[in-house]
């Protein structure tokens, strides 16, 4: 069997959610399991975190799979709906959803009369993709109130920059401006929001990428939070081989070897999921050893400098990313982010779960 696979660890998975629990002690945390969990595997996550207070996706199809295994947890759609078909399937399968439109207002008008659909209304506090404008809140909010669609209500934002030095009081603002007087739930807080701004924690948190172990923070890894990693990308070296001098390694030759040096092959390519465009000297970690990355990541293959790693040899472990290299660490040399590497993982790498320990 190709040896790479990705193992997703419960316990840490459960430690994380726990943290986000205990960082927003009195808020709800809905579980954020979007994009199959972030490439986790849905059912795996929602499975290791069975006492979650709920859970957040943006796929209807995730949803209702969620609820038919038997989550009796409050689901919540963070895109909302797109079309009226499926409010009828939000309403059989007691999902919530998101409103950031008038549109969706509109198309909640044609619903048969039955019990009501769950709420989250969205103001765009300043993100610019989804909400109702500030001055259009309060109108948005009679008609979803006057609605006879709809059940109980939450009022939502979401934050462009609680990751990094703008921070989220301009948007905190707007969003308690537009609310003012309002006695309904409040949900505004994404995992950075959770760690960082405690004012921000309201009734109903969100987190997401903090509950894979992941830091939303550019400056800092998942480790430094006190969270733990859940999914290690591990694979072997299947071919040792000694460079030359000017010897070249790789689709375009794009490393040349200096002097003499062993370089090891890992079966993991771009078809797995691994960046493309991470350049030599991407981080990865080799037995017990942190080398580089060197030459062009192939469909099937990547290359590693083995000359810090004298021991390493056919069938060596890999840990392209996850317990000891941190998934920050590869995601800064690829210029992206752990979310996107985590979600990229492909349908062809196993998964393993490590349920215990
Ligand atoms: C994805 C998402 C989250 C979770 O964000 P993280 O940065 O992963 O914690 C929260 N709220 C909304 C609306 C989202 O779309």
């Amino acid at each position: 069997m190709r040896p790479i696979s990705a193992t997703i660890d419960f316990a840490a998975l459960r430690h994380n959610y726990g943290v986000a629990r205990r960082h927003a002690a009195g808020a709800k945390a809905l579980a954020v399991v979007k994009a199959n969990a972030y490439g986790h595997g849905i059912a795996r996550v929602a499975r290791a975190l069975v006492d979650a207070d709920g859970y957040a996706v943006v796929e209807l199809e995730a949803a209702v799979r969620l609820r038919e295994t038997g989550y009796q947890q409050r689901i919540v759609l963070l895109e909302g709906f797109f079309e009226p078909p499926e409010l009828s399937v939000m309403r059989e399968y007691r999902l919530a959803a998101v409103v950031h439109s008038f549109e969706q207002i509109e198309m909640m008008r044609s619903l048969a009369p039955g019990p009501g659909i769950d709420v989250m209304v969205k103001l765009n506090s300043g993100m610019n993709r989804l909400g109702f404008q500030p001055g259009d809140f309060a109108a948005a909010l009679e008609q979803v109130k006057a609605s006879p669609a709809v059940g109980t209500i939450t009022l939502i934002t979401h934050f462009a920059n609680a990751d990094d030095e703008r921070g989220v009081q301009w948007q905190l603002e707007r969003f308690e401006r537009a609310a003012a007087g309002e006695r309904l739930p409040r949900s505004l807080a994404n995992s950075a929001a959770i760690l960082r701004y405690p004012q921000t924690h309201a009734d109903v948190v969100r987190p997401g990428i903090m509950l894979y172990g992941c830091s939303p923070f550019a400056e800092s890894t998942g480790a430094d939070l006190g969270l733990k990693p859940v999914m290690t990308l591990a694979s072997e070296i299947i071919a040792v081989r000694d460079l030359a001098p000017g010897e070249a390694v790789g689709y375009g030759g794009a490393y040349t070897a200096e002097s003499g040096q062993r370089i090891g092959v890992v079966a993991c390519g771009y078809a797995d999921g691994y960046p493309r465009h991470a350049p030599t000297g991407t981080p990865v970690l080799v037995g017990d050893r942190v080398t580089r990355t060197v030459g062009r990541v192939s469909m099937d293959m990547l290359t590693v400098d083995l000359s810090g790693a004298p021991e390493a040899r056919v069938g060596t472990n890999v840990v392209l990313w996850g317990a000891g290299n941190p998934v920050e660490h590869v995601a800064a040399a690829a210029g992206t982010v752990g979310y996107e590497l985590m979600c990229a993982v492909a349908p062809r790498v196993r998964m393993v779960e490590q349920v215990n320990g």
